[in-house]
């Protein structure tokens, strides 16, 4: 069965990433259910074939080409001040946050955030005689429907205080995700931390990782039931050159400013509730994930659709808050990659063609 095709230009664009076995399904006898094809971005498994932009994973496509092909364009973007934003999508233990780089660490594997950042520090230093540049970070997650700042440092104060059983002190109030009137979303209340090198960049990503929300399931017990989403936002301002002997030092209103973000998104696992097979509380976790990520697909979904496009549809940004917080940096003029992540291995067959179906509605 062929499924997706076409290589229509779309707003959107959607690239598999096949991680190899891993240990614990080798112990466990797993066998290699996914194949790529070579030379096409294709991916089979069991009858169904189905066609991205891109499938890494193989000898024959490396994901060390990932980033030059899907990312740094959007690196590049960024300085035009094009909004973008990167998903990673799949079931939990496929490689998400692997791939995305969301929990860093010096001298492990190098990831999509930590690429981003070094490629916009070595733009930086070559414009920085022309344009000023400021590099902010946020990060955030979205669990259960409610925002959470993963930088803010009172947090790991209180779940200190919640551990030793005392009352819990009163935090800062909820983070409201807010639209101007030009449309500009911003996140009311998060802590928006200045970042000037690498280092620093990875102390937030640190940071945020430890106080991100895990629960334990029978899938994998650091499994994680939110949304994370790092967001880097740049902002430069064009130095003016002075005009000699026009006499005005004040004149500075011609400066061009443009700012632009970029959402690095590690989405919850994807797997369906029923198979983490626990108790009602988590269930309802999944419930709630599956809100963010179903009114996802039907954003995405409804972007990639041309003939809809085109007679005005609706797209529903407003069915969850994660969809909202990136209404303004998806579709539009501004670029998105979902990078779809699978298991190879068989007793993960059926998630893995839930995964791509769900990546094909995508384009
Ligand atoms: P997820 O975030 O989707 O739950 P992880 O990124 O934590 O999944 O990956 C699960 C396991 O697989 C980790 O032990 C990780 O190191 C390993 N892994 C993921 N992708 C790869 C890859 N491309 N190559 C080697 N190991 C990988
Ligand atoms: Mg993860």
């Amino acid at each position: 069965m062929m499924e997706g095709g076409g290589g229509e230009e779309c707003c959107v664009k959607v690239a598999v990433h096949v991680r190899p076995l891993i240990g614990d399904e080798k112990l466990q006898g797993c066998k290699d259910c996914v194949t790529v094809v070579r030379g096409k971005p294709q991916v089979q498994i069991g009858t169904h074939s189905f066609t991205f932009d891109h499938v890494y994973g193989s000898s024959a496509s490396p994901s060390s080409s990932m980033f030059e092909e899907c990312v740094a364009p959007l690196v590049d973007g960024l300085f035009q001040g094009y909004n973008a934003t990167v998903l990673a999508y799949g079931q939990t233990g496929s490689g998400k946050t692997y791939t995305m780089g969301t929990a860093f660490k010096e001298g492990g594997h190098t990831g999509i955030i930590p690429q981003v950042v070094t490629t916009l520090f070595n733009k930086i230093e070559k414009l920085k005689n022309e344009t000023e540049f400021q590099l902010h970070v946020s990060f955030i997650e979205i669990h259960k429907e409610e925002v959470r700042d993963l930088l803010d440092s009172s947090l790991s104060m209180k779940a200190e205080a919640a551990n030793a059983g005392k009352v819990t002190i009163p935090g800062k109030p909820p983070i409201q995700i807010r639209e101007s009137s030009n449309g500009v979303i911003t996140l009311a209340g998060s802590t928006e931390v200045e970042v000037r090198s690498l280092k620093e960049m990875a102390t937030c990503l640190e940071q945020g990782s430890l106080s991100r929300a895990t629960g334990s399931t029978n899938m994998n017990n650091q499994s994680s039931r939110s949304h994370a989403i790092f967001t880097i936002t740049l902002e430069q301002m064009r130095k003016s050159l002075a005009v000699p002997g026009d006499g005005n030092v004040n004149e500075c209103m011609n400066d061009e400013y443009l700012s632009a973000k970029l959402h690095l998104v590690d989405l919850a696992g994807s797997e369906r509730a029923k198979r983490t097979g626990s108790d009602g509380m988590r269930f309802k976790e999944g419930v709630h994930i599956n809100k963010g990520l179903l009114a996802l697909g039907n954003v995405i979904s409804a972007l990639g659709d041309e003939k809809k496009r085109k007679e005005g549809l609706h797209v529903p940004y407003r069915d969850s808050k994660l969809t909202r917080l990136l209404q303004d940096s998806l579709g539009g003029n501004s670029r998105t990659v979902m990078i779809a992540c699978i298991s190879p291995a068989d007793i993960n067959a059926e998630e893995t063609l839930n995964t791509l179906k769900y990546a094909n509605r995508a384009r």
